[in-house]
């Protein structure tokens, strides 16, 4: 689960990382109330989306009187916001964090990770912040500097001066960088967080270091023990299939082409999808339905990959050890009954009751492919959303 800017922002000012004053702001009107709360002559409209790369796509504006806080808020409110990592279709804008404009020296670069290879949590900084660090990484790999941190030592300050003196950062400057080290250690693991990213994080001219942009990303799995947290998500800004199959329980991954693909077993699903791609599909769905699927969640499944008018054609590709294949042919029938089907099904069932399940899926009246082998069933699929 990923938390807005203005989120992530108050989490930073409870484990001591400074960030620049703010107000959140869901009306023009609130917009240049907190524009007036602020003070000063020079404020910065930023859009509340998941996703970065909105400066760029025109999310974050500078204001330099109320009047055009208002026109830009106005703007910006209610429209959608499409950047490099959103796709065309983009966010909704719900909510803006109106900011004092501020005197940005040096832009850098801090994330706080965990590090698989090394098992440890990771800090990764460089001097090169405010752009892509995709792009420093590649162009300039020497740029990026990297500090594991020892789980059972914990966080040391010379681990953040080492990182701060490698940015090339002043000695005020580094003593400011091992507080805001110290604090996003604290606070990632006491949040379990998976990610947080601060890019830019800045020098002002006072001297000052900031966390300017704040990008925060939880674990899942964690969210239990952080009720908190929990109730900021904010499922607009999430993929909507997404959000549904997270309520019946269902792992789908919302994708980009145009194959539905329903199978059982996390395994044999990204096999389906190789074999999709490998034979020049594009799948619209990773869809793992579970070991113990019943017909009900079946049916939900089927109806959560119609409910997508990108996909062409649907690939049921399903082993039944534990669950019984008449029971998927069930569900298939009780969706397809309720929602209509209108695009071609190829079904590959083996295993447990797998004839019965069959001859259901014959008898239904359905526009069905049956395929016994892996490579037929998706070329079929193929074939069959072209
Ligand atoms: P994103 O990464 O989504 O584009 P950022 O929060 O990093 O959004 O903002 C983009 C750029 O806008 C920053 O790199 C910075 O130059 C400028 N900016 C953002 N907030 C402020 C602020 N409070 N004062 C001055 N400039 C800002
Ligand atoms: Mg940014």
């Amino acid at each position: 689960m990923n938390l807005h800017e203005y989120q992530a922002k108050e989490l930073f000012r409870q484990f001591g990382v400074a960030v620049p004053r703010g107000i959140k702001a869901t009306s023009p009107k609130e917009a240049v109330d907190a524009a007036k709360e602020l003070g000063g002559s020079i404020w910065v409209v930023k859009a509340q989306v998941h996703a970065g790369g909105r400066g760029k796509a025109g999310g974050v504006k500078l204001a330099r009187s109320l009047q055009e806080v208002e026109d830009i808020a106005g703007q910006l409110l209610g429209s959608r916001l499409a950047t490099k990592q959103t796709g065309p279709e983009g966010l909704p804008i719900h909510a803006l964090l109106i900011e004092e404009g501020l005197n940005i020296v040096n832009e850098l670069y801090l994330s706080v990770l965990v590090d698989r290879s090394s098992k440890r949590i990771a800090f990764v900084g460089s001097s090169e912040g405010g752009m892509d660090i995709e792009e420093v990484a590649e162009s300039t790999p020497e740029k990026i500097l990297t500090v594991t941190v020892d789980p059972t030592a914990g966080f040391q300050a010379y681990e953040a001066r080492q990182m701060g003196f490698g940015m090339g950062l002043a000695k005020p400057q580094v003593d400011h960088l091992v507080k805001v080290m110290h604090g996003l250690y604290d606070m990632f693991v006491a949040k379990d967080a998976s990610l947080v990213e601060i890019n830019p994080l800045i020098v002002t001219g006072e001297g000052k270091l900031l966390a300017l942009d704040a990008k925060v990303g939880l674990d899942d799995n964690a969210l239990y023990r952080h009720k908190d947290l929990a109730e900021m998500r904010d499922s607009t800004q999430e993929d909507e299939r997404e959000n549904m199959a997270h309520e019946i329980g269902l792992n789908y991954v919302a994708l980009d082409g145009n194959i539905g693909c329903m199978v059982n077993g996390a395994g044999l699903a990204m096999a389906t999808m190789d074999m999709v791609k490998l034979h020049g599909g594009e799948p619209a769905n990773f869809l793992d339905v579970g070991g113990g699927a019943t017909a009900e969640r079946v049916a939900k499944a089927f109806k959560l990959i119609l409910s997508s008018d990108k996909v062409r054609a649907i690939f049921v590709n399903i082993f039944g050890g534990i669950v019984r294949c008449d029971l998927i042919a069930e569900g298939i029938i009780a969706a397809v009954k309720e929602v209509g089907l209108t695009i071609p099904v190829v079904v590959r069932l083996q295993g447990t009751n797998v004839e019965a399940g069959r001859k259901m899926l014959s008898e239904s009246g359905m526009n069905i492919i049956a395929a016994d082998d892996l490579t037929e069933a998706a070329k079929a699929a193929v074939a069959a959303a072209k």
